[in-house]
């Protein structure tokens, strides 16, 4: 079925009012950039009643790029030989905090490949002695699946948001994303068990990775409708040269607006970043991101020499910049889209 203008504009209405579309209309708005500039304003009008012009920073520390998992599409997975692996130690990590808090960060978010050099015991102890040296910090987690007991542990030493994206909530499509040993059932069952834990928790998906389609995306969103997450992360995907995708299209910046978009207004407490992936992409593409409804950056905290070594995908910016020139290259962008950069731990808006 083919929609027009006027009907496309109706379910844009229909979610602005936080009734729910149906299948068939979500598909109808993913596939059809007719009304992107309505629905981009519908979706900043919802962020600004709940959040007004506030943009929350993120400090990004990529501690480790050692990881057990294969996934086609990513440029860190184990079996590129051509990456040169680094772990950072804890007191290289809590010196990057230091630095991150004299410029005003407020959350840190550590994010590795599953390396399971990090064991429960040393993830705690790094967990702890950041909490206890920044009380007024949100500690945020980004490691992989892991089992619900080390979840819980790192919640009692202090972590309390999480961010594991689902990829794609149809296993048909997770398993053609990944090696047989992995599994979307497993990802999913993660991420309630993050939710029962108490974290706030972040998921997402990658716009317009490899075989995915309108009717993987909409089922993305009914998956976060149960799932109901505090933070939702989308970017678009990249391919990256040494992995099974190399060859495939990247992801568009029209679909990646159009789907921030609709989270905003689907999902209007939501915490959604205006990702890195997305100002590779496009060099104005976080402020688009921001002005379709996206309320958080994530400037890079890691220390320069590592961050070569942490490319998911190829071309990706700010290879180059220390974490000040990333943060005020970021806060320069934030005023110039109409927004305000907060200092702040900045929790979820329910
Ligand atoms: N290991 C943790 C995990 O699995 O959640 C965190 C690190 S993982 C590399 C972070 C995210 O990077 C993934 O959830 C994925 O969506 C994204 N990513 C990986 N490769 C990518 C690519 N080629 N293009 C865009 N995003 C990619």
């Amino acid at each position: 079925m083919s929609y027009d203008r006027s009907q496309l504009r109706e379910i844009i209405n229909t979610l602005r009012k936080r009734s729910d579309a149906s299948d068939e209309q979500l598909k109808a708005l993913i596939e059809n950039g007719g009304c992107d500039s309505e629905l981009f304003a519908a979706a900043d009008e919802t962020r600004r009643e709940r959040y007004g012009t506030d943009v929350y920073v993120r400090g990004l520390i990529e501690f480790t790029n050692y990881c057990r998992n294969d996934c086609f599409y990513c440029g860190i997975r184990r079996s590129n030989k051509n990456v040169p692996r680094y772990r950072m130690t804890p007191d290289e990590i809590m010196s990057c905090c230091e630095k991150g808090y004299r410029l005003g960060f407020r959350t840190f978010v550590l994010q590795g490949g599953e390396d399971m050099f990090f064991t429960d015991e040393i993830m705690c102890g790094i967990i702890s002695s950041l909490h206890g040296r920044f009380p007024d910090c949100a500690i945020t987690l980004s490691l992989g699946e892991r089992p619900r007991e080390s979840y819980e542990r790192y919640f009692r030493a202090g972590a309390r948001r999480y961010l594991l994206r689902q990829e794609t909530a149809s296993d048909e499509h997770y398993s053609r994303l990944h090696p047989d040993e992995m599994s979307g059932e497993n990802r999913k069952k993660c991420l309630f068990d993050l939710k029962e834990t108490g974290y706030q928790v972040g998921t997402g998906i990658m716009v317009g990775s490899p075989y995915q389609t309108s009717e993987n995306i909409v089922a993305d969103l009914r998956f976060m409708q149960r799932l109901s997450p505090d933070m939702i992360g989308i970017g678009p995907f990249i391919s990256h040269r040494d992995t099974p995708f190399a060859g495939f299209e990247n992801g568009t910046l029209e679909l990646t607006l159009r789907l921030i978009a609709i989270l905003r207004l689907m999902f209007p407490h939501a915490l959604i970043p205006a990702t890195t992936a997305l100002g590779t992409i496009d060099p104005n593409g976080r402020e688009m991101g921001l002005k379709a409804g996206a309320n958080v950056v994530m400037p890079n905290l890691s220390p320069a020499d590592v961050r070569e070594k942490y490319q998911l995908y190829d071309n990706k910016i700010c290879l180059s910049d220390d974490a000040e020139k990333c943060k005020s290259c970021l806060e320069d962008k934030i005023k110039a889209a109409g927004y305000r950069t907060v200092v702040s731990a900045g929790d979820v808006k329910r």
